[in-house]
């Protein structure tokens, strides 16, 4: 299934993706189960039925009759709108940090994004004034489907309800104005997911997916999740060692090289207005992110 999420008349709904055609799951709910509705990813997420098993007879109930929705998302969210944790994994490719000229590392390098970070598909990134060295990060992220604490490498994708394209925006200047590198990392909309999420029956073995990012429509990174030093197992494992994971939580399994920081200093030419940055990952559709002004005003 692709499920994305997205706002319909001011209201956070969840939705099927099949082709260009999007199908609220509360429109065929009314017809289902009447008087269930509206559905969100996080009411799915918190076991409320429908469970996944549903979900997919909904959906093919959906197409066998060939129910139409009329109405389109007026915007996309990221498929999981407000994760409990988002837990972002650094220099996880060979490539990258080889250009970052940084040793590979022997443990995963853990930092984090938070909520105000989430943005979806077509959204404009207001970066805050001071963050002038602006860079993308195209990155697979899993996305936790059931709770668990130490759970073996071997079976850790069965935790995992699916996988989307991710954009790990960072202010480089922010990144590395101290040892830790959250300031630059978790500005509003800094964390671009969508356009939805694949259920893991899908995605055969996200360990070996293509991943490419664009510039304003020039490819700047094409490298395949195979070059990932930690695997996509072995980081839900590793993490769930030290916390709790819980459905919904999701995982940046970091970015391959061609960033802007990859370049020699002089020849980085940073983000800036205007610029518009898709990420792709083999199977999961096109993740489109749009550069804006400096945010300016107080609110
Ligand atoms: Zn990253």
């Amino acid at each position: 299934m692709r499920l994305a999420s997205g706002v319909f008349d001011d209201k956070e709904e969840l939705f099927w993706v099949s082709g260009h055609k999007s199908t609220r799951v509360s429109q065929v709910a009314n017809v289902l189960l009447p008087g269930s509705g509206p559905w969100t990813m996080n009411r799915v997420l918190e076991g409320k039925d429908p469970n996944m098993h549903q979900l997919r007879q909904w959906e093919q109930w959906a197409e066998s009759t060939g129910f139409e929705d009329p109405k389109q998302p007026d915007r996309l969210l990221a498929p999981v709108s407000q994760p409990g944790k988002i837990i972002c994994v650094g220099l996880n490719y060979r490539s990258h940090a080889a250009e970052s000229q940084m040793d590979i590392p022997q443990f995963p390098i853990l930092f984090n994004k938070f909520q105000n970070a989430v943005v979806g598909s077509g959204a404009t990134i207001n970066p805050p004034l001071g963050a002038m060295h602006m860079d993308y990060e195209a990155e697979l992220v899993i996305v936790m489907g059931r709770q668990g604490f130490n759970i073996p490498e071997d079976g850790a994708l069965d935790y995992v309800l699916g996988y989307c394209n991710g954009n790990d925006l960072s202010a480089r200047d922010l990144q590395f104005r101290t040892s830790q590198w959250m300031l630059g990392k978790t500005s509003d909309g800094f964390g671009p997911m969508g356009p939805y999420l694949v259920t893991r029956d899908e995605v055969s073995n996200p360990d070996q997916l293509e991943i490419v990012c664009q510039r304003n429509g020039v490819e700047v990174q094409h490298s395949n999740t195979s070059d990932m030093i930690f695997s996509c197992s072995y980081l839900v494992s590793y993490i769930s060692r030290f916390m709790t994971l819980m459905p919904g939580d999701v995982i940046f399994t970091g970015t391959p090289e061609g960033v802007v920081l990859g370049y020699p200093e002089g020849q980085r030419d940073w983000l800036h207005s205007g610029d518009q940055i898709v990420v792709s990952i083999e199977g999961l559709g096109a993740l489109t992110t749009v550069i804006g002004d400096a945010k300016l005003e107080r609110s």
